[in-house]
């Protein structure tokens, strides 16, 4: 059954262009194309897509640029597609509102993936208003109300700070949240030291929750880039 999700690619080179446009559409996902900021920011104002997949380097304007007017009125996901090696970009991407971020090259299956994350997360947290107050993961549970948190039946003994972060992962659970997005989240501000805290106080939840060998752990480590609550979890 043809799915009805509206795909925008924003991409200028043609060959990664018709390779994403392909995957979608073998996905029967119903894709839009742009080839620069400009007509992405027209594409997307006039069809309201509901994923945007985005290339930063655009022939007018970085994709940031894109990514920023799309926030300003929208909380649609976006996938960012960076040939840039360096994490900055992906920081910055992220910091700027992105989703998720795939680095070129990439294969169809992960970029499949991403996709259908991207689109479950979106629906998740559409769906959460009256919901009550609890977070599930497979085993997983959160009681914001309570500020309590079980794995497989048994309380998890949480720090306020531990509990802080944990809660703000589940909150924005798939996307990567960036190590400055976190820090100022949880100590309203970054300092020198406050890395260093934030990675002290992951290594102690990550501790207490538990390391199951062979099964896929609840908090991925996104080296160098920051930490992502992990919805595949299992
Ligand atoms: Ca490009």
């Amino acid at each position: 059954m043809a799915n009805k999700y509206k795909v925008l690619v924003v991409e200028d080179e043609r060959n990664i262009l018709d390779f994403v446009t392909a995957l979608l559409e073998a996905g029967e996902y119903q894709v839009l194309t742009a080839g620069s900021c400009s007509s992405g920011e027209m594409m997307f104002s006039s069809h309201q897509p509901d994923l945007v997949v985005l290339d930063l380097g655009l022939p007018d304007k970085d994709g940031i640029a894109l990514l920023q007017f799309i926030r300003k009125s929208s909380t649609a996901p976006v996938i960012v597609l960076s040939a840039r090696a360096g994490e900055s970009d992906k920081v910055e991407a992220l910091d700027n509102g992105a989703n998720d971020y795939v680095t070129k090259p990439f294969s169809s299956a992960e970029f499949m993936a991403r996709v259908r994350s991207a689109l479950r997360n979106a629906r998740r947290f559409s769906n959460q208003s009256g919901t009550d107050g609890k977070f599930t993961l497979a085993g997983l549970t959160i009681n914001y109300d309570s500020r309590r948190v079980f794995i497989d039946g048994s309380e998890i003994k949480l720090t306020q700070t531990e509990y802080n972060i944990v809660a703000l992962l589940s909150q924005h659970c798939g996307k990567v949240m960036t190590y400055s997005a976190i820090i100022s989240a949880i100590w309203g501000f970054s300092d020198y030291g406050s890395k260093k805290k934030l990675q002290v106080n992951m290594a102690n939840i990550r501790k207490k929750f538990g390391v199951i060998p062979g099964k896929e752990s609840y908090i991925i480590n996104e080296l160098g880039v920051g930490y992502r609550m992990n919805e595949d979890a299992e």
